[in-house]
């Protein structure tokens, strides 16, 4: 997709913090981050949301949590860490490219969601 923010970003269109490429996944510092530790992962392939994935995309789904707890670890993220993927409006979705949040940092996060 050539104008989606995220596609940009894996094809270096738009700078980003780089974390880690391969042939499948990129993985970028977010640019409002949360926590002390906040990169996102993303496939290369356009893929708007989990609602949209499929068999095709399982290498690069799987090297994406495959990779999780290294970079999170290499970020500094050394006693645990958040993963996340919004999607869709319920979710909360604001960037329709699949990416996968890693959140983490000294200190322990808030809970997840308020009951
Ligand atoms: P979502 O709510 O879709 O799960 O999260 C989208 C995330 O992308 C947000 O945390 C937001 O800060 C981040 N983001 C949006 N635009 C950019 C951008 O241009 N560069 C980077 N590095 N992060 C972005
Ligand atoms: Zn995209």
């Amino acid at each position: 997709m050539s104008d989606c923010i995220f596609c940009k970003i894996a094809r270096g269109e738009i700078p980003s913090k780089k974390v880690y490429e391969d042939e499948h996944v990129f993985a970028f510092h977010d640019i409002n981050p949360i926590a002390p530790v906040h990169f996102l992962m993303i496939p290369k392939a356009h893929v708007p949301s989990l609602y949209e994935c499929e068999a095709g995309h399982e290498p690069a789904l799987g090297r994406m949590l495959a990779l999780a707890g290294r970079l999170a670890r290499e970020q500094g993220a050394t006693d645990g860490f958040r993963t996340i993927i919004n999607t869709g409006r319920v979710g909360r979705q604001e960037v329709y490219h699949v990416h996968l949040h890693i959140i983490g940092g000294p200190d322990v996060l808030p809970g997840m969601l308020k009951r």
